[in-house]
């Protein structure tokens, strides 16, 4: 290389950095603004329904898309006439045809107004992301449970922050960021899963990770697996607990 082009390569990145340096005025407020990707919009409607880039799973008229979980057959559980839908006691767990990795759920779920039972066998029922990692659905407003069995609680991992719990009977929400985890080749976990749940708008899971399969018995099992469905848990014991109004969006 001779002197000549040296000397144009050094002009080049003079000027190269003369307007580098000028994009990168500080001074002035637009250096730093960022312009794109400009977020997608998306509709929303009365509080708590369905954003318009959502996936509703359930609206009230039907249970198309759940399955029983044991079976893979249309959904037992009972499709009331108010908009939601009642365990079927002893019917199984359902679940959702589509399976899902990343999501964002909005649920609502109400327990019987006269509660059945006490501990964890007072309207238990669960929402299991990828078919295995259970946030509790239990009636806890007035019941005491081992505090990370509780309504709220990743089971038997992560005890609520709060009790957000409404009286029996009324509807309760749960607005849930689910984050799938990750296997690497040969199967290992590489990244765990993670999950920020508000429960009646109150934030009670702040993005904790959670460390396998939610166990009743043993410890969390990490067998590698890809999406998987959402599943509502049957608990086996009269629970009555009802569910409406479920979305979710993929992210
Ligand atoms: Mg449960």
């Amino acid at each position: 290389m001779t002197k000549k082009h040296l000397l144009f390569i050094a002009f080049i990145f003079m000027l190269v950095g003369m307007v580098d340096a000028q994009e990168k005025d500080y001074t002035k407020p637009k250096t730093t603004e960022v312009h794109e990707p400009i977020p997608a919009k998306v509709t929303t409607g009365k509080m708590n329904s369905a954003p318009s880039d959502a996936i509703v799973l359930f609206d009230g008229t039907n249970l198309d898309n759940w399955v029983g979980a044991r079976d893979s057959l249309a959904a037992k559980w009972i499709l009331n006439k108010d908009g939601s839908m009642t365990v079927k006691n002893g019917s199984g767990d359902i679940q959702t045809k589509q399976n899902f990795g990343d999501i964002q759920l909005h649920i609502e779920w109400r327990n019987p107004a006269t509660p059945r039972a006490k501990g964890q066998n007072r309207a238990n029922s669960g929402v299991f992301f990828q078919g295995r990692y259970e946030v509790q659905v239990l009636d806890n407003y007035d019941n005491i449970t081992y505090a990370n069995g509780q309504a709220g609680s990743v089971y038997k991992q992560h005890i609520p922050l709060v009790n957000a719990s409404k009286p029996s009977g009324e509807w309760q929400t749960y607005d849930i960021i689910y984050h799938a985890p990750k296997f690497d080749q040969i199967g290992r976990k590489t990244k765990s899963a993670t999950v920020t749940v508000l429960h009646n708008g109150v934030l009670i899971q702040d993005h904790v990770v959670i460390y396998g399969t939610t166990e009743y018995i043993g410890i969390p099992k990490n067998n590698p697996h890809g999406k998987g469905p959402l599943k509502l848990q049957d608990h086996n014991d009269n629970s009555g607990v009802s569910y409406r109004n479920i979305w979710v969006r993929e992210l």
